[in-house]
């Protein structure tokens, strides 16, 4: 097993708030290592072929914080499509509804949100993240030198700070702690809900956005399911057409497009492809029970925003934050307040 020299701080978890964190602090000046246990970056930010996001799909012009990073790599972005009316089914019946309020305001990013990810690993120096390496044990030494030994899968680090860039929820069910996090902080982080944690999303693909064509929006809500809301994430230039839908129950192909082409006409019955991403079965998204945390209070909790054991644990996932908990918004404020905090220690 290998053993890495001292760094500064140790991220775990590369998606959107370790990185941008790693970002920061290797701006200014702190050594900085990330480790993810998945083979990619980005963590819930995930875009698949031919550009659709099995993750985030939206952002927000009052989120400064994504904002910043978008004009930071010069990433493309365009507006949701909203034109047109929205569909909307109950059980024997599916009506069209005047306008769409459902996907006013929003925008997307050309290609896939994981490009913010990927830009943001990038940016940092090679060898700063390393992948498939999962986090186990934190160790918080007692002597004199109070670091943090961090053990993975494929080595030992040792750093003066550990940052959870994870949802607490899960960095408790698979990472042990010596000694114990105090009662309250674990009980607060175990109860804290993973944001969408608990949700399948289904995309759609198409040759095209064929219900444009007859006014419709593509967007539709459904008291009915599988999918339970339902939105156009077609290609700007529609060089595709595509649907997506969130849904908590188990899908299938079959009761997909069957619900598509009950809503959007028989064209929608058989697509190019159709993408089924679990959260709730992700080990490194969400822990067993994930469903079961509806606390939303937890966000942003007093608890998770303060370091723990003389300042070398932090917590820094989204669910941290108080400006956009659950958004990547969330996750990048969290990763602002997080590098603050370490600068602040280390001056
Ligand atoms: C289906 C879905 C739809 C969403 N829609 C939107 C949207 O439209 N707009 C929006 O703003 N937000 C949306 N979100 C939320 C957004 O994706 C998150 O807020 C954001 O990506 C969270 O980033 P994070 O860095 O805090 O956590 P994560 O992205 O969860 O990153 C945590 C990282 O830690 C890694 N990890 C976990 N355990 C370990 C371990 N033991 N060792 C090493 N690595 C580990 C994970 O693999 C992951 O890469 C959506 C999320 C989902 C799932």
């Amino acid at each position: 097993m290998q053993t890495v020299d001292a760094l500064d701080v140790f991220v775990v978890g590369a998606g959107a708030s370790g990185l941008r964190l790693a970002r920061i602090l290797g701006q200014a000046g702190v050594s900085v290592a990330v480790c993810e246990g998945r083979d990619r970056v980005g963590g819930r930010l995930l875009s698949a072929d031919p550009g659709v996001d099995l993750g985030a799909t939206w952002f927000w012009q009052n989120e400064n914080d994504v904002r910043e990073v978008i004009h930071e790599f010069g990433i493309e972005t365009f507006p949701q499509y909203a034109s047109g009316n929205m569909m909307y089914q109950i059980p024997g019946s599916v009506q069209e509804l005047d306008g769409n309020p459902l996907d006013q305001q929003a925008w997307r990013i050309s290609g896939g949100t994981q490009k913010l990810a990927v830009a943001l690993a990038e940016s940092l120096p090679p060898g700063t993240v390393q992948l498939s390496t999962k986090v186990t044990e934190l160790k918080f030494d007692q002597g004199n030198d109070k670091g943090v030994t961090v053990i993975t899968d494929r080595g030992v680090y040792t750093a003066k700070h550990v940052v959870l860039a994870l949802p607490p929820a899960t960095a408790l069910a698979n990472i042990s702690f010596s000694p114990q996090l105090p009662e309250d902080v674990m009980s607060i982080a175990m109860n804290t809900p993973v944001w969408m944690g608990a949700v399948t999303k289904v995309v759609a693909v198409y040759d095209s956005p064929f219900w444009r064509k007859h006014g419709l929006a593509g967007s539709a809500m459904s008291h009915v399911g599988p999918l339970r809301e339902i939105h156009d994430v077609s290609d700007v230039e529609e060089c595709f057409g595509a649907l997506f839908g969130f849904s908590r129950e188990r899908i299938t192909e079959e009761a997909v497009t069957t619900q598509l082409a009950e809503l959007f006409g028989p064209e929608a019955k058989t697509p190019r492809s159709v993408l089924i991403k679990d959260w709730s079965s992700s080990q490194f998204t969400s822990p067993p029970g994930v469903d079961q945390l509806n606390d939303y209070q937890l966000f942003g909790s007093h608890a998770l925003r303060q370091p723990h054991f003389d300042g070398r644990l932090f917590f820094a996932s989204t669910e941290t934050a108080v400006d956009s908990p659950g958004h990547i918004q969330g996750a990048f404020s969290a990763a602002h307040r997080t590098a603050h905090l370490i600068i602040a220690q280390n001056n």
